[in-house]
């Protein structure tokens, strides 16, 4: 007896963050039930799941960093604390009935387009199925990375990241040595939230940050019941707080004049904070504000300034089984520093998601492979040439510095769920980005990027890919990616007949014929 057919669902998407709760949650709106959500943890929740790391929190105002159609009065402080936006997102998908169709302990392994049958054919963790529609929203912090430094798999303590911190992980740093590799967001914030448990910090930087004070405090409990009676002055305060942050595209990442009014502010907290010259001055930048992400924290520099932390900004040359060694730069002599745990603060892979090796197109190539080769880039960063009825939510030049990431996930997924429903309506099998409106979409963006601080501000990021090119950051304000994604566009996508007989070898012909 031959196997059964493999179940069909018509969209799946994958990954259960905010990208992918709000993709089903927008179906569901359009009375779309043929859908699936898998994701590889046990738990939904995406980075905000994961990154339970002492005093990990958000840094766009809460009031903002909500979902337009769910607001929130009840939020505890201005910036909210990791585990309450782990709790909102859980509490809207059980409030839009996804949560228990939340596939979890579901990993996607491998999808690959069949041109003949027009469908994704997808292998998961828990068996096979096809798709008509592959949804993309594994997000940007997903994966983390780990520093490739000589001997760190030697080294006989604990090795964390900070974005596989678990409740074991505090047990295991209480009143220890720790050694923290990182500058970033996530290590500003997680300093001050271990620097009263831990016997000794010494923090790793290879690169100071640019740091505004945040601004924290505890909502009013006042104002969270006028919220609560009146969601129109939330929604007034949203728009206000949105509106400020947008001022700041134009101003810091377009405006030199600006930034360097920022860099004053900074320059004088940091004075302030940090009375000691020899801290501060390696606490210093040495490029432009904006140029990486501006990292806002009111309790950084204060704790630097324990006797209990080293700031280390000698390089580290490798880990042996008990310690990190650096190389003083003024001698070039080695340095033992003795540690019981290491904690990689050191960031993801935005612009290299694994994820991009398992989504195989038309031509039988990994979406990771056509990257490799031409660089990363999608249409309006969700639709890939040669990778039909694929949309990714968060794609390539999606992210931001500036903003609510959910701001983008919104829109990126208003104009997905306009594509599926041309779909539905038109009768096409699929539809396809073509390279030009691909590559006339992303010289856009690289023209404008080309001429913003990401670029000329005198640093290397992870914005920025192998050649230079900012493959990351969406070039604008939130307001101009909504108009982007106001309305999908199906004059520049190429249309599947559902007949393959003739269009797949049509399909073949027009990529060969593609500019790139
Ligand atoms: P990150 O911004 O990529 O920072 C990684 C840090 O590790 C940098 O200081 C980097 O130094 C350092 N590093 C990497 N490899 C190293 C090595 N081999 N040796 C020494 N240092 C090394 O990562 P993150 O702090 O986790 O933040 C990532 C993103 O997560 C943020 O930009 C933000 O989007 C998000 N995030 C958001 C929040 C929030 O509040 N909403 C909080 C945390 C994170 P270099 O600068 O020299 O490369």
């Amino acid at each position: 007896m031959s196997a059964p057919p493999a179940p069909h669902v018509r969209t799946l998407i994958v990954g259960a963050g905010f990208a992918g709760v709000a993709m089903a949650i927008r179906l569901r709106a359009a009375g779309d039930e043929d859908w699936r959500l898998i994701e590889r943890a046990s738990a939904m929740g995406g980075t905000w799941r994961d990154n339970a790391y002492p005093g990990a929190a958000c840094d766009v105002q809460s009031v903002l960093y909500s979902y337009s159609f769910a607001p929130q009065p009840r939020w505890s402080r201005r910036y909210a604390p990791q585990q309450e936006i782990d709790g909102y997102l859980v509490s809207v998908a059980r409030r839009y009935a996804i949560l228990n169709r939340v596939e979890t302990d579901t990993e996607l392994r491998r999808a690959a387009w069949d041109d003949a049958a027009a469908l994704w054919r997808v292998t998961t963790s828990r068996g096979e199925l096809t798709a008509t529609t592959l949804v993309v929203a594994t997000g940007a912090l997903a994966d983390p990375t780990m520093p490739a430094i000589q001997g760190l798999d030697r080294f006989e303590g604990a090795v964390v990241h900070t974005a596989r911190w678990t409740p074991e992980t505090d047990r295991l740093v209480q009143g220890r040595r720790v050694a923290v590799i990182g500058t970033g967001a996530s290590a500003i914030q997680l300093v001050p939230g271990i620097v009263d448990e831990v016997a000794q910090v010494d923090l790793y930087q290879r690169t100071a940050p640019w740091v505004l004070p945040r601004g924290d405090a505890p909502v009013p409990t006042a104002l969270v019941a006028a919220y609560t009676r009146f969601p129109a002055l939330q929604r007034a305060h949203r728009a206000v707080v949105r509106s400020v942050r947008e001022g700041t595209v134009p101003l810091f990442a377009y405006s030199s004049r600006l930034g360097r009014v920022a860099e004053a502010r900074a320059n004088a907290y940091r004075r302030t904070e940090l009375p000691d010259p020899v801290l501060r001055a390696k606490a210093t930048p040495d490029y432009r504000i904006g140029c990486k992400r501006v990292l806002i924290s009111d309790d950084y520099y204060q704790a630097l300034r324990r006797r209990s932390v080293d700031l280390v900004t000698d390089p580290i040359v490798s880990v042996t089984a008990g310690a990190v060694v650096t190389r003083e730069v003024a001698t070039g002599s080695l340095v033992e520093h003795p540690a019981d745990v290491i904690v990689c603060a050191t960031g993801f892979l935005p612009m290299r998601p694994p994820i991009a090796e398992r989504i195989v197109g038309a031509d039988g190539a990994p979406l990771a492979q056509r990257w490799d080769r031409d660089g990363v880039a999608a249409y309006k960063g969700t639709a890939v040439p040669g990778y039909p009825n694929l949309f990714m939510v968060v794609g390539p030049n999606t992210g931001l510095g500036h903003s609510s990431m959910i701001l983008i996930i919104e829109a990126q997924v208003g104009y997905v769920a306009q594509a599926l429903r041309h779909l539905q309506t038109t009768g096409a099998a699929a539809v396809e980005a073509t390279e030009s409106a691909t590559w006339a979409w992303n010289d856009e963006l690289q023209r404008r990027l080309s001429r913003s601080i990401w670029l000329t501000g005198g640093c290397s990021s992870w914005y920025l890919d192998a050649h230079g090119r900012n493959v990351t950051l969406w070039p604008g304000t939130t307001w101009s990616f909504e108009r982007a994604m106001a309305r999908f566009d199906p004059h520049v996508y190429r249309t599947i007949a559902p007949s393959r007989a003739s269009s797949s070898a049509s399909a073949t012909q027009a990529r060969s014929n593609s500019p790139r």
